[in-house]
C-alpha cells in the first residue's frame, strides 16, 4: 500500500497499483460542530478542508479557498438552499458551469498548485479526464491557462446535452484540449484510466517533463470539497431553526460514479448528524441492485438517458466506500476490484452488507423523472433539472416506503438551463419541436428565471474544439497535444 501525504496524493491523482488514495482517518469534528453554525462558506470549508489536507499551510488554504469561492458564484451565500413544502434543495450549481463539479473544481487547480510548492515538483501537469458532461467543463474552466498545467478532456460525443456539448467545444485557453468519442462514458473512463496506467507512456512523459494527474473523483482533491457542502446544508438549517442542533436530517442525491454521495458519508463519519442518505440512480441503476443484493454487477447494457451525468456503469468511488466498510482490508477491496474488471462484478461480504443500512437505494425512470419536474414546477413554481428530479422522484417512493419524515436535504446537481430540453419537454410536449438553444429564452419566460451568463455566451462564443476519435486513438491523441505535434 502506498502512502503519501495529502499534497502528492492530490498531485498524483490515483495511486501506483491503479487503487484511489483515502484518507488515513476520516478526522472527527462531533466536538466541535457547533463552532460551524456561525461560519459562512469559506470559513466552513477552511475548517473541514484543513482536517484531511494536513500537509498544506492553513494560511495558504486559505488563500486557496479566497481564489475558488469568489464572485464566479452567482449567488453571495455560494450555496443557497431552498425550500418547497415537500423537501429543501441545496443548489450546488451557482458556480460558473452550473453544475455542482464546479465546488470542487474551482478550488482544485489552486490546491495543486500549492501541492506542486510543496512537493518542489519542475514538472507540468497534464490533467487527463473524462466526462460524462459536467465534469469536462467544470474541469476546463478551473485550469484553462493555469501556468504549469495542460488539460484534455474526453467526451462521449452522443452522450451529452446540447449546451454541455457547446460549453465543452467553446473553451479557450491555450492548454486546453477537447475531444468527443465514438463511445459512452464507461468506455472513455476505462480508457483514461489505461493511458494513466500505461507505464511505457508515464517514462516517455518524464523523460518529457511531464507527468498525468486526474480531475475525475479519483482525485482526493476532488471529494474533500465536497464535504464541505453537507456541513454547510445542515448548519442553515439550524440557522433557520428548522432543525434543532444535533438532530439528524437525510440527504438525498443524485448519484453516477458515487463521489458526492461518498463526501456526505464522511461527513456522517465527521459527527454530522444524519440519518439517511438516500442513493438515487436513473435506468442505469447498478448502485440500487447493488445496495438491495450486495453484488455489483455492471454486466448489463448501458443506457442513455435525460440525466446524462449519470449514466455510468462503473462508479469508481464505491471502491473507497468498500475499503472503509470492510475495516479497511486492501487485500479484500483489491480481489473486489480484480474481479470487477475480469468478470464484471463482486459481492461483499454478509458483515460489509449490515454496513450498508444506512444508505436507501432508489431509481427513477425516464417517465417518472419527467413527472418530477412537472409536479415541482406546476405545484411550487420551482423548476429543478433532470438529476435533480431522479433524486426528487425516489424521495417520493423512499417516503411512501418507509413513512420516514425526517427533514431531507435533496442535493440539486444542475442548473435546469444545463438540459432545457428535457426539462422543458417535461413541462409540455410541444416543446420536442424547439433546439436546446431556442429553448433557453423560452425557459427564462415561462420560468421566470434569468438566464445565467454561462449559458448567455454560449450564443455568441465560436467552436474551438472539432476532434472526434474512436477509443483505440485516444492514446495517440493525448501524445499529440502534449508534445504539440
Ligand atoms: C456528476 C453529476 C452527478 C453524479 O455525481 P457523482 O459524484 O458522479 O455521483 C449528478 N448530477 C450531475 C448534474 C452531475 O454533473
Amino acid at each position: 500500500m502506498e502512502k503519501l501525504p495529502a499534497s502528492a496524493a492530490i498531485l498524483k491523482g490515483i495511486a501506483n497499483d491503479g487503487g484511489l488514495f483515502v484518507p488515513d482517518e476520516i478526522p472527527f469534528v462531533g466536538n466541535e460542530l457547533k463552532n460551524c453554525i456561525d461560519m459562512n462558506y469559506k470559513e466552513l470549508a477552511s475548517f473541514i478542508i484543513s482536517k484531511f489536507f494536513t500537509d498544506i499551510d492553513k494560511k495558504e488554504l486559505d488563500e486557496c479557498i479566497d481564489l475558488a469561492y469568489d464572485n464566479k458564484f452567482d449567488s453571495d451565500e455560494i450555496v443557497p438552499l431552498k425550500k418547497t413544502k415537500k423537501a429543501f434543495y441545496l443548489e450546488l450549481y451557482h458556480g460558473p458551469t452550473l453544475a455542482f463539479k464546479d465546488m470542487a473544481l474551482c478550488l482544485l487547480p489552486h490546491l495543486m498548485k500549492t501541492s506542486a510548492k510543496i512537493q518542489n515538483l519542475k514538472k507540468q501537469i497534464v490533467i487527463l479526464t473524462a466526462t460524462s458532461g459536467d465534469t469536462g467543463k467544470a474541469a476546463l474552466e478551473g485550469f484553462a491557462n493555469v501556468e504549469g498545467t495542460k488539460i484534455i478532456v474526453f467526451f462521449p460525443k452522443n452522450g451529452v446535452s446540447e449546451i454541455q456539448r457547446r460549453q465543452m467545444i467553446t473553451q479557450v485557453g491555450n492548454n486546453t484540449k477537447v475531444i468527443g468519442i465514438d463511445g459512452n462514458f464507461d468506455d472513455a473512463q476505462s480508457e483514461v484510466k489505461n493511458i494513466f496506467n500505461d507505464a511505457t507512456l508515464k517514462d516517455q512523459l518524464d523523460e518529457n517533463g511531464y507527468m498525468f494527474s486526474s480531475a475525475n473523483s479519483i482525485n482526493i482533491g476532488r471529494l474533500v470539497p465536497q464535504v464541505v457542502y453537507y456541513f454547510h446544508g445542515y448548519m442553515e438549517l439550524v440557522r433557520r431553526g428548522e432543525i434543532d442542533f444535533g438532530e439528524k436530517i437525510n440527504f438525498d442525491v443524485p448519484t453516477g460514479n458515487f463521489g458526492n454521495i461518498l463526501a456526505a458519508y464522511y461527513a456522517r463519519k465527521m459527527g454530522l448528524p444524519i440519518n439517511k442518505l438516500i442513493c438515487s440512480s436513473n435506468d442505469n441503476k447498478v448502485l440500487f441492485d447493488f445496495l438491495s443484493t450486495g453484488t455489483y454487477d455492471k454486466e448489463r447494457n448501458f443506457i442513455v438517458t435525460i440525466s446524462p451525468s449519470m449514466d455510468i456503469l462503473v462508479s469508481s468511488n464505491l471502491e473507497r466506500l468498500i475499503y472503509d466498510i470492510s475495516s479497511k482490508n486492501t487485500d479484500l477491496v483489491r480481489m473486489f476490484m480484480d474481479n470487477l474488471n475480469k468478470e464484471g462484478k463482486y459481492t461483499i461480504t454478509d458483515d460489509m452488507k449490515k454496513e450498508l443500512n444506512l444508505f436507501y437505494g432508489g431509481f427513477a425512470n425516464e417517465e417518472e423523472t419527467l413527472d418530477s419536474i412537472k409536479h415541482n414546477f406546476e405545484n411550487y413554481n420551482y423548476l429543478i433539472d433532470t438529476h435533480t428530479a431522479v433524486a426528487d422522484a425516489v424521495y417520493e417512493k423512499y417516503v411512501k416506503d418507509t413513512g420516514d419524515k425526517t427533514k431531507t436535504i435533496i442535493v440539486s446537481t444542475a442548473s435546469p438551463f444545463k438540459f432545457t430540453k428535457s426539462v422543458m419537454r417535461a413541462l409540455d410536449e410541444k416543446y420536442i419541436n424547439y433546439d436546446d438553444m431556442e429553448l433557453v429564452d423560452i425557459m427564462s419566460r415561462v420560468s421566470g428565471l434569468k438566464i445565467p451568463e454561462a449559458v448567455e455566451k454560449l450564443k455568441i462564443n465560436s467552436i474551438i474544439h472539432k476532434t472526434i476519435c474512436k477509443k483505440q486513438e485516444m492514446k495517440t491523441e493525448v501524445i499529440k497535444f502534449i508534445m504539440n505535434k
